[in-house]
């Protein structure tokens, strides 16, 4: 087999650096790429020696169970590029291996409105459609005019409208239709000149002061999350592990009727469920199962402080699942990707 070598590929990789919860695995390659040239190279090596592919960002939503018998992509592409802009509004072509915080950042610092409320999400811009990142209220699909991205199978470069990305609640058209066959090289946003602020979490309105400015929201998000959340540098962990549960109307009455307190919101079909709620309330909270815990702070974050595999990993999300199921006859599902 010939491997290119501008390719810098690395055999036998350790990927403890390439996913937040530090998991030991390996791959059989592993190459970086910081341009659309090296990124079609590396498919065609991997197509030509009839490798599996797995493409990483920061591997910030991802849980890898075993070695990886293929070639793994670290995406590395680079580049802010204004498209258009008015009076109202800019629109921008962001390359996937930005980071998605510095991009918040600096948006934030050129008063540009719209992704505020998405500050300290870890990982990479290119993966920031695949789950149609979301907090506080907003989701990346209100702010993505276009993804662009490589077919892994035919190479050729196409562009998706937001509409055709088929954005859903954590969800999109690169999770169901496209899963694992494009590789994201670029996005493209459009983000409002003049004031909007979405505010209606009140937790963060609370937070962002009585006068609240696209600053004091940008601030307010940075600080609940520093207090809430475990750093993936210092406690290893991939956020939330379930995503929040929808369920119907009657259940959520016959649920609310047997726990009033329920954490539960109206979302016009039915109710959303705070999974967190749920996994605290059955007493799962800084438990631990075989090294893996369950964050003292946040019920929904798994973290991995011990270092344990993958499969520690999943075992102790298999127990919770089969609680929650157990206690309210929900079924939690999983939110980072699971290799
Ligand atoms: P990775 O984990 O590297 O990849 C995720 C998936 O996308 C994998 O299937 C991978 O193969 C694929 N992929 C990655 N890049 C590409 C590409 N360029 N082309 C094609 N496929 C690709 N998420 C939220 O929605 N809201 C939050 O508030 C939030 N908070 C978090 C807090 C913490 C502490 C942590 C650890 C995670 C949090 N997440 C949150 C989850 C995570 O940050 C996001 O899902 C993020 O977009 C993942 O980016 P990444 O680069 O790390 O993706
Ligand atoms: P939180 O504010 O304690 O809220 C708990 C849950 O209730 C959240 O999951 C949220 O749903 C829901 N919620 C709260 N207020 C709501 C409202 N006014 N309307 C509708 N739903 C409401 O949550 P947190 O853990 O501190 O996280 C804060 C935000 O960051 C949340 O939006 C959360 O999704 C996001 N986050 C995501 C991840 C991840 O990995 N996906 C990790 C950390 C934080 P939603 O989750 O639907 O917003």
């Amino acid at each position: 087999m010939h491997i290119p070598a501008e390719l810098a590929i690395q055999a036998d990789a350790d990927l403890k650096e390439y996913n937040t919860l530090g998991v030991p695995s390996r791959a059989r390659y592993l190459t970086t790429v910081d341009s659309t040239a090296l990124l079609t190279q590396a498919l065609r090596f991997a197509q030509e020696a009839k490798l599996a592919v797995l493409v990483l960002g920061q591997g910030s939503n991802t849980v890898l169970t075993r070695d990886f018998d293929g070639l793994v992509i670290h995406n590395q592409l680079r580049g802010v590029e204004v498209l258009a802009e008015t009076a109202s509004h800019i629109e921008l072509r962001v390359a996937a291996g930005e980071n998605w915080h510095q991009f918040v950042t600096r948006a934030v610092n050129q008063q540009w409105f719209g992704v505020e409320n998405l500050a300290l999400i870890p990982g990479l811009v290119g993966a920031a459609p695949i789950q149609n990142i979301g907090a506080y209220g907003a989701e990346v699909k209100d702010v993505i005019t276009a993804v662009e991205y490589l077919d892994r199978t035919t190479l050729a470069t196409q562009t998706l409208s937001n509409d055709a990305c088929q954005f859903a609640y954590r969800d999109s058209i690169f999770k169901n239709a496209l899963c694992d066959a494009t590789v994201i090289t670029a996005v493209q946003f459009r983000l409002n000149k003049r004031a909007t602020l979405n505010l209606g979490y009140p937790a963060l309105a609370d937070e962002a002061g009585e006068q609240p400015s696209l600053a004091s929201v940008y601030d307010a998000v940075c600080r609940i999350r520093t207090q809430k959340l475990p750093d993936p540098a210092e406690i290893p962990n991939a956020g939330s592990f379930f995503k929040n549960p929808l369920v119907t109307a009657e259940h959520h009455q016959r649920l609310k009727s047997q726990f009033p307190g329920l954490v539960s919101f109206a979302t016009g079909e039915g109710y959303k469920l705070a999974a967190g709620w749920l996994i605290d309330q059955a007493g799962w909270k800084d438990k631990e199962v075989a090294g893996v815990r369950v964050h003292q702070q946040q019920a929904l974050v798994v973290i991995n402080p011990a270092i344990r595999s993958g499969a520690d990993v999943m075992a102790l999300a298999a127990a919770i699942q089969q609680d929650i199921a157990r206690i309210y006859n929900v079924q939690l599902e999983v939110e980072p990707r699971i290799y």
